[in-house]
């Protein structure tokens, strides 16, 4: 098949290009505004964020990793406590876990959805439990109801790893309802992508928000200059929240473009012998990521490169196996699903700025290779 422009994962030089001109008139107003840090564009986005994910606070910060060990710090999660979580996520779930001199708690996902369940976490609590932390997967949600129920069982936190899961809902209920405090990533290449690094944290909890909002400036209290609290320094710039105040408006049909992408596939794929993605019932899926599953992933992916079309694995080796995690001393075998995953998964080419045209002729090839 003869291909005359590459496939992509992302292509944010085109996306630029669809709102080119709002984006060069918002940064000239902030370059002669001289006001760069925290200010309108940043307390909007917040605002708009908020109401997005069912929020009644926006708290942003410096980036997605910064928002989950802000959020985790803000709820009381600190040293020795264990926090569980996936192993089968970015590396920065357990990492923010572990900066805090807290114990990351893996749990085994379900090997269909990628993500972990309740009854899987359940054995998994012990005296020194403080907080389940799910991961919305690709651009799933995880069973928010059965975790809140859990986490009120047990006077657990309920935090989520929002990263991947801007615009997500279940049973038409945004990322903020039904846990404590949700985060977010602005890093370029998510679904809601910045122009560098940014976070937020989203949460109906007075009492989370405050604390938020005071760590990510310092621990600053209600008088400048004098600190309550030892914090970090995480803001975010106004030319990164202005970047995504323009593209906000866009997100419902460049996350409707991703669906019917994912469709596509779906409906091409249904025959071949590879796993398509499970939607759990009640899910609005975002497809940060449309994964496939097959164990001839390595075949399939350098197939399709030779034929202009680009794949990634996310991600290829599951946290409790990395070198910066072996104190942990948990070996191959001890959570089967996710080194499963981690063996089989492939991310197909699934952003909006890809046609429909661009869709088929990727599903296709999955075809002919198989
Ligand atoms: C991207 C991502 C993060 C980290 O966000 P950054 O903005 O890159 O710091 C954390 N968790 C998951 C699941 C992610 O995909």
């Amino acid at each position: 098949m003869a291909i005359d422009k590459r496939i992509g994962m992302a292509d944010l030089g085109a996306q630029y290009r669809q709102i080119k001109e709002q984006v060069d008139t918002v940064m000239a107003e902030i370059m002669n505004s001289g006001w760069f840090v925290m200010g309108k564009n940043v307390t909007g986005l917040e605002a708009d964020l908020a109401h997005i994910c069912d929020a009644k606070y926006g708290i942003s910060c410096a980036s997605g990793t910064d928002a989950i060990e802000i959020a985790l710090a803000a709820a009381g999660v600190g040293a020795g406590d264990e926090v569980i979580t996936s192993p089968f996520t970015f590396v920065a779930t357990a990492e923010s876990i572990v900066r805090l001199g807290a114990v990351p708690v893996f749990a085994d996902i379900n090997k269909e959805t990628f993500l972990i369940e309740p009854a899987t976490v359940e054995p998994l609590i012990t005296s020194k439990t403080k907080a389940i932390m799910p991961v919305d997967l690709y651009g799933q949600m995880t069973d928010r109801i059965g975790f809140q129920k859990l986490a009120n069982k047990y006077g657990l936190l309920h935090i989520i790893d929002g990263a991947q899961a801007i615009m997500c809902q279940q049973d038409g209920h945004g990322i903020a309802l039904n846990c404590d405090v949700a985060t977010l990533s602005f890093f370029p290449t998510k679904n809601l992508g910045a122009f560098g690094d940014g976070g937020m944290m989203v949460t109906n909890n007075d009492a989370i928000a405050d604390v938020a909002k005071r760590l990510r400036v310092h621990g600053t209290g209600s008088t400048t200059y004098y600190y309550d609290i030892p914090g970090y320094c995480s803001r975010l710039d106004e030319i990164q929240a202005a970047v995504l105040r323009v593209k906000l408006p866009l997100m419902t049909s460049w996350t409707e473009a991703r669906r019917r992408h994912a469709d596509i596939y779906n409906d091409t794929l249904g025959a071949v012998d590879l796993v398509t993605p499970k939607v759990v019932e009640g899910n609005y899926h975002t497809y940060h990521q449309y994964t496939v599953t097959t164990p001839r992933r390595e075949e399939l992916k350098s197939y399709l490169q030779q034929n202009g079309v680009d794949s990634a694995v996310y991600y290829p080796h599951p946290l409790h196996l990395q070198k910066a995690y072996a104190s942990m001393g948990l070996g191959e075998g001890s959570y089967p699903c996710s080194e499963q995953a981690a063996n089989e998964v492939l991310s197909l080419p699934v952003h909006p700025q890809l046609t429909d045209d661009d869709i088929k002729t990727v599903a296709t090839l999955i075809q002919r290779f198989f």
